[in-house]
């Protein structure tokens, strides 16, 4: 489904990603481990065209996305975005807040995106707090809000920064909980996580970057039990 080819990006004169190579197969979940620095946020901005990669390519379905014009909004809508910071529409309720992409961007008539979002929400176990506004929402209900707000759109394939980061450690197992069942359903997705166990769990392959570069990269058994590279078994050791 997607393809990266020896992806450079600069911003002057640092270099971010060096020589980055990467395939997601339809239906895989890739897990993105490192240390602060090392280029993952990067890397997912580049996935879906945030930033404009200095050289290499992005190939989504054969198609080279980073020579795509104008086709490029038509690209982003099948590639979903969940950060760090849940970043909700502050003025719109939940229920609000997942409608509006599909009603203004793909100009869904309001009462089937109403119908849809409801459904989101209830995938999202928030189907009681529809009309209540983020800042009446716990963190880790704003980012359930913000997955389903990334579905609405119905992606190909859901990129993940961090998105339990900036959570309350109590909060966190609901959110793993919602990503946990897309991975069953199918999603295809690219997750930045620390969550060791998440990674174990439901990653297909685990990708550990350090300075720019995919240093390892393996299924979650080998690279959690039998780190190849020293820098992926220091990293491990700090982190588990
Ligand atoms: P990670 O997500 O692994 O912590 P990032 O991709 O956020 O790493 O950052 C990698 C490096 O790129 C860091 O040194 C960071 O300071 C730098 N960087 C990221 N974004 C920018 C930017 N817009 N301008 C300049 N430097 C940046
Ligand atoms: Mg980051």
């Amino acid at each position: 489904m997607l393809q990266i080819k020896n992806l450079s990006k600069c911003f002057e004169d640092l270099e971010v990603l060096r020589a980055v190579n990467l395939s997601v197969e339809k239906g895989e979940v890739v897990v993105i481990i490192g240390p602060s620095g090392s280029g993952k946020s990067t890397l997912l901005r580049c996935v879906n065209l945030l930033e404009n990669p200095t050289g290499g390519e992005i190939l989504y379905q054969g198609e080279d996305i980073t020579q795509l014009g104008k086709k490029v909004t038509d690209y982003r809508k099948q590639v979903g975005m969940v950060f760090q910071r849940f970043n909700l529409f502050p003025l719109k309720n939940a229920l609000e807040n997942v409608m509006y992409a599909p009603v203004k961007l793909n100009k869904v008539p309001v009462k089937d995106a109403k119908e849809q979002a409801m459904d989101l929400l209830r995938k999202v176990g928030l189907e009681n707090r529809a009309h209540a506004y983020p800042s009446a929402l716990s963190g880790g209900q704003q980012q359930r809000v913000a997955i389903a707000r990334a579905l609405a759109m119905k992606p190909e394939i859901l990129l993940f920064d961090e998105p339990t980061s900036a959570l309350d450690p109590e909060l966190v197992g609901d959110v793993l909980e919602v990503m946990k069942q897309l991975a069953k359903e199918g999603m295809t997705m690219i997750v930045v996580t620390h969550e060791m166990g998440f990674a174990k769990d439901v990653a297909d392959r685990v990708i550990f970057m350090d300075g720019g570069f995919v240093v390892e990269e393996g299924a979650p058994q080998d690279i959690f039990t039998n780190p190849k590279n020293e820098r992926t078994r220091t990293f491990l050791s700090r982190v588990l």
